[in-house]
């Protein structure tokens, strides 16, 4: 069987980490399947997702990171186009694309401080998220 589901944000910050474990749940016990594979996917270039610990610490440790790896005003060649949001490409790929995370018994099958985050590195704007869900 086979469930998919999406997710849309329009983040008040232009970088945020969104935690969605939650939504992912919830669309298990939708799908009403009770064991298989969640794959949650970011629609978009600029945005993330991946699996971590949710401490706020962490999150600016993070973020400090990919500011010293990619820092936003760096001159990059993306941005000739017009567009100011290289390092935000860059941020996504550093930080991972998607990621697929396990269910059993109806919910994610989740280690003790795992949790699922929406990494959006260019928001307040419409983006989406697929929640794709492969189980039985
Ligand atoms: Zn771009």
């Amino acid at each position: 069987m086979t469930h998919t589901e999406y997710l849309y944000f329009n983040t008040k910050e232009r970088t945020e980490f969104v935690r969605i474990t939650e939504q992912v749940n919830e669309a298990i016990r939708k799908s009403k399947m009770t064991s298989g594979l969640a794959l949650v996917n970011p629609s978009h270039i600029t945005a993330a997702v991946i699996v971590n610990d949710d401490e706020p610490g962490l999150k600016k440790d993070f973020i400090r990171l990919l500011k010293k790896l990619a820092p936003e005003g760096e001159r990059y060649d993306h941005n000739l186009t017009g567009e100011d949001n290289a390092y935000a490409h860059l941020w996504r790929t550093l930080m991972g694309h998607q990621v697929v995370m396990p269910f059993t018994d109806g919910h994610l099958d989740l280690g003790p401080w795992e949790q699922i985050f929406y990494l959006e590195f260019d928001g307040q704007r419409k983006k989406r998220v697929v929640i794709k869900l492969v189980g039985d």
